[in-house]
């Protein structure tokens, strides 16, 4: 029982879990959590969902992050749009790009 836990801890940490600084509030255990998923190593009880926030909120913050990127480029498009001054029109450009690179990193993360 207790080596099938330490198993799928040990999974859940190789796929993206943490470490639960708070010990398990049953036996006192260390704890890892996932997607709001917390697992006792120890008794392996999963206790309460109250811990979810910190993940949620490292999850929605990349789509987010994405959006305010795309918004940037919609703008940025329509300055070079209207943009005639050809130097100008050039770092809109550049802009456009480093920003685009942004996204991509972001997606392939
Ligand atoms: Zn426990």
């Amino acid at each position: 029982m207790l080596k099938e836990l330490t198993k799928k801890a040990a999974e859940m940490l190789l796929n993206g879990a943490t470490l639960l600084s708070e010990p398990c509030p049953y036996c006192s255990g260390v704890r890892v959590m996932k997607e709001g998923y917390a697992l006792c190593i120890s008794c392996g009880r999963e206790p309460e969902k109250k811990e979810i926030p910190i993940e949620k909120a490292s999850e929605s913050e990349t789509p987010s992050i994405q959006k305010t990127l795309e918004k940037k480029i919609e703008t940025l498009s329509k300055e070079l749009e209207i943009e005639t001054d050809h130097e100008k029109q050039q770092s809109i450009l550049k802009t456009i790009n480093s920003v685009i690179e942004t996204i991509e990193k972001i997606k392939n993360k």
